[in-house]
């Protein structure tokens, strides 16, 4: 296909090109070099970054269009969930997507280690906290995801959380209780559009090299990262786990590949577009009343202009 600035992608196209990435309900899900379905170095038909880069173009500015129509209907509110191993991408792939968005109608909340406050609470409790507004685009940057990914991977962690007697089989009850939560948002005109930044071993390696050869990217470098990577076949584990349990019809997670930037922002910005054209938001119509007075108004407004004339 030719990449030309000013061919909008029409929502049929949308759906052929992020098919691959959706999770389907209850699917086994493999990831890593025995994965047959996610390839972390997935680029469709594009070959380098300057390939996608109109196509990246079109896809922010039409984001920016639909959120523009999202906020004028101000019925339904987007929430956007973003997870993955470090270095895959998250921050990079926020900037970049939104960048035509106006900041007015998006949120963005990283979610950290929880607070002493946060701990008092019920684990979903400050997720509920930060939902987007209707009408709003709100990002998770992490999110409730984390309490069965890190805190799985990290159980004594779950001692932490004042959690009441006995915690029988709680990871299968925790992706229950989040499946009943996204249900409840989505019913009531939240939708949720999950994304996985699929990145390979080897190239959060590289990246961390990277971070460690280049003085201005010693800042995003964390001892702590490199222990987590240590962890990376549980961390692997405890994704396949989320992603077979927990991608529904009303909250499907995506597996973006992420082993080149440039297309998982692209394949980000075309999922995310793909719920805006799906809720289809449009500018809400005022009624013949309103109308009338507004017109009176003008007729006003004019005569104003020809009196000083
Ligand atoms: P970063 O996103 O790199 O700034 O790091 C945020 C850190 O907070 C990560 O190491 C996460 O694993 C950690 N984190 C986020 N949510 C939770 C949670 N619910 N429980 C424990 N750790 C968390
Ligand atoms: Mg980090």
């Amino acid at each position: 296909m030719e990449n030309t600035a000013s061919t909008p992608v029409s929502h049929a196209d949308l759906r052929k090109r992020i098919a691959p990435f959706r999770v389907k309900p209850r699917a086994v899900v493999r990831l890593g070099d025995d994965s047959k379905d996610f390839d972390p170095g997935y680029r469709d038909q594009f070959v380098t970054r300057a390939d996608a880069g109109l196509a990246l173009a079109e896809g922010v500015r039409q984001l920016g269009e639909y959120q523009a129509r999202l906020a004028a209907q101000s019925t339904y509110a987007v929430l956007v969930i973003l997870q993955a191993m470090d270095a895959a991408g998250k921050d990079g792939t926020i900037k970049h997507v939104l960048s035509g968005v106006n900041p007015q109608g998006v949120t963005v909340h990283p979610f950290k280690v929880p607070s002493l406050i946060e701990l008092q609470h019920d684990y979903l409790w400050r997720y509920q906290l930060q939902l987007p507004e209707r009408g709003s685009i709100g990002i998770f940057n992490r999110s409730h995801y984390e309490e069965v990914l890190v805190v799985r991977v990290h159980p004594e962690l779950l001692g932490n959380e004042h959690l009441p007697g006995a915690q029988t089989d709680i990871w299968k009850r925790r992706f229950r209780e989040i499946n009943d939560w996204e249900r409840y948002l989505a019913d009531n005109g939240v939708r949720i559009v999950k994304l996985f930044l699929n990145l390979s071993k080897q190239e959060q390696r590289r990246r961390f090299l990277d971070r460690i050869d280049e003085p201005d990217k010693n800042w995003k470098f964390n001892v702590a990262d490199a222990l987590e990577r240590e962890r990376w076949d549980d961390y692997q584990h405890a994704y396949e786990e989320v992603l077979s349990a927990t991608s529904t019809k009303y909250a499907p997670w995506h597996v973006v590949p992420a082993d080149h930037k440039w297309f998982a922002r692209l394949a980000a910005s075309w999922i995310i577009l793909d719920a805006l054209m799906d809720i289809d938001p449009k500018y809400p119509k005022v009624d013949p009343q309103t109308r009338a007075k507004m017109l009176e108004i003008k007729e006003r407004l004019l005569a104003e202009g020809r009196h000083r004339e």
